[in-house]
């Protein structure tokens, strides 16, 4: 296994939408982007529980997208918080996909009513959730990231071994 990500230098990462890695997967490619929502190490992290609703929130929107629905493979949390993997068939770059990542953060912020799936049967941790921190962040990240997206939001920082 080629973890890419493991080559790129944390310490100066900016937040922004990256490729991670590109995988061919029986003859089709599958992209992976790093949506970077924190500078690792330099601030806070995401909750838990706003990385939860997160993920809840932006798989429905993925779901109702009707460009998008058949090309979305998976959108989840980093295990070190700072960020969401967004998983999609095909040879993709951020541009290609800036603008519904963009749209799935504002479906985020305005949404209102019940955390889909939110439900004992349906969710392995079905009360950890916060719809209006995971709203805070969404509007931090598209008013400081997404809105103003940056050459050096798209391209990742390599780490320099020599
Ligand atoms: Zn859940």
């Amino acid at each position: 296994m080629d973890v890419t990500s493991f080559g790129i230098d944390h310490d100066v990462l900016l937040r922004g939408v990256y490729v991670s890695r590109v995988d061919e997967v029986g003859g089709d490619f599958v992209t992976t982007f790093d949506v970077r929502m924190k500078e690792p190490n330099r601030e806070p992290v995401i909750d838990t529980a706003i990385m939860h609703t997160l993920e809840h929130l932006i798989a429905i929107y993925y779901r109702g997208n009707k460009e998008w629905a058949d090309k979305t493979i998976y959108v989840g949390p980093m295990g070190c918080r700072t960020g969401m993997y967004f998983v999609f068939k095909g040879k993709l770059t951020p541009s290609d996909v800036l603008s519904s990542i963009t749209s799935s953060y504002e479906y985020v912020l305005n949404f209102s009513g019940e955390i889909p799936a939110a439900k004992a049967n349906m969710c392995g941790n079905y009360l950890d959730h916060n719809l209006p921190m995971s709203q805070y962040e969404s509007k931090k990240f598209l008013n400081e990231v997404l809105y103003g997206i940056q050459p050096e939001n798209l391209e990742y920082p390599k780490i320099n071994y020599s």
